[in-house]
């Protein structure tokens, strides 16, 4: 690695790291979780927002790229550092009146983050994560994920360089093997369960010296997913949503997005936070029983074609519902059927076509507008965090076959005309 014996200055504006059980303070350094609390104890990167407020205005942002790099001051980033040159973040926001209609609502945005460089949200997080691991003298980066995680992390350590290995429980399905592969990630299939591949990986990485990119508790990670709602508020300034709708896992992605907009908010870029809608699976709820219940989280089972967000322990439910609750918000669960619904739905209506996990916000938008969390009046944006091709088999589940027919004009006009009469 040729950045491997350069010495990075730290971040200019990050002033330390903060325990959100303990509330104590760490400097800026490798840090992954608080050394008093253990592996509970997720840190949260605090900046000096003052200083940043000077440097990151309206302004000074119309000449940058349109990517997530843009806010750098609002992230944990060397100056000095080579950015990768993948395109992450500045996700499209599309106005969808259609699907509003089709789902009983005044306004509705989708966000597309299926666009990105691996065709996840997730790609948010990896850019920062490969980042870390090169200001940190690494050259070799690691995590235990079938999914998203680990084809961005096999993606982003390409464009930069790294070398990637990537622990799969033995059930890991083969097309996202097969995308690990094509980006030349090492994939080591244990034969045991994910969390065998969990605790082999975070031993690995102490014993080899490797970079951890454990997606539920590496504190810069987060800040990466903040950057979509960093991007909301500068995307949607003149016309705020009212609610933003998230799909929610270990919950970084939703406590990361709260973060975003709270910072956007102080920074005066926007008036107010929109109000946070997190929807879980039911089967994968430990998170909304928390949130309901006002206690610590208790794990659960899990059982959900979401697999994405099929997560029996979350890891950052803390600062998940403390967003969440800070911004007056409100979390629900939805069925397979109803997230299976929803991928028809807003690809029909919305010309998005999401996978599972990535289409769960909006079939809790209609759930919450069905039981008047949120009012037809109201306006909300739905953030759709994968692409529908990363699963086909859940895909065809929702749809049904094509039709067959010999390729003559008979054959087609019959075939249209019983369609008619159906
Ligand atoms: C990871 C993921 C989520 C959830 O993010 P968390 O940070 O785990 O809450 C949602 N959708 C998709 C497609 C994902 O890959």
């Amino acid at each position: 690695m040729e950045n491997k014996d350069h010495k990075f200055a730290p971040p200019l504006y990050v002033t330390g790291q903060k325990c959100f059980i303990c509330g104590s303070v760490y400097s800026y350094g490798n840090v992954q979780t608080c050394p008093k609390c253990g592996i509970e104890g997720i840190l949260d990167v605090c900046y000096d927002y003052d200083e940043i407020k000077k440097h990151l205005t309206p302004a000074t942002l119309l000449s940058r790229k349109f990517d997530h790099w843009r806010y750098k001051e609002l992230l944990p980033v060397p100056d000095d550092i080579q950015l990768p040159h993948l395109h992450v973040g500045w996700s499209p926001v599309y106005d969808v009146p259609r699907l509003a209609s089709h789902l009983g609502i005044k306004k509705l945005w989708i966000k597309d983050d299926g666009r990105n460089p691996t065709n996840s949200f997730k790609d948010r997080a990896s850019s920062v994560g490969v980042l870390k691991a090169i200001e940190f003298g690494f050259s070799t980066i690691a995590c235990a994920s079938t999914g998203n995680a680990a084809s961005s992390l096999a993606g982003l350590s390409a464009a930069v360089g790294l070398q990637s290995f990537i622990f799969v429980p033995q059930r890991a399905p083969e097309p996202k093997i097969t995308q690990l592969l094509v980006f030349g990630a090492t994939v080591l299939k244990v034969q045991g369960t994910y969390e065998n591949a969990f605790d082999l990986c975070r031993e690995a990485c102490e014993k080899f010296g490797w970079y951890n990119r454990n997606s539920g508790t590496n504190p810069f990670l987060v800040e990466g997913k903040k950057t979509a709602g960093l991007e909301i508020a500068e995307q949607c300034a003149n016309d705020l949503p009212d609610w933003v709708v998230v799909s929610v896992g270990d919950g970084c992605t939703i406590g990361g997005i709260g973060k975003g907009l709270q910072e956007m908010k102080r920074l005066g870029f926007i008036g107010r936070v929109p109000r946070l809608l997190g929807v879980q699976a039911e089967g994968a709820r430990a998170m909304v029983n928390a949130f309901k219940s006002g206690t610590d989280l208790i794990p659960t089972e899990t059982n959900t074609i979401a697999d994405s967000i099929a997560v029996g322990t979350p890891r950052n439910w803390r600062r998940a519902i403390g967003q969440i609750k800070q911004s007056h918000g409100e979390m629900i669960t939805v069925s397979d059927e109803e997230i299976l619904e929803a991928m028809k739905s807003t690809a029909r209506f919305g010309g998005v076509f999401g996978e599972p996990a990535g289409v769960t916000a909006a079939a809790g938008l209609k759930r919450a507008l069905e039981t008047k969390i949120i009012s037809p009046n109201e306006s909300a944006l739905v953030i759709v965090t994968g692409n529908g091709l990363k699963d086909i088999q859940s895909a065809k589940q929702a749809v049904g076959d094509p039709i067959s027919l010999p390729p003559t004009m008979a054959a087609l006009t019959a075939v249209l005309s019983s369609r008619k009469t159906n």
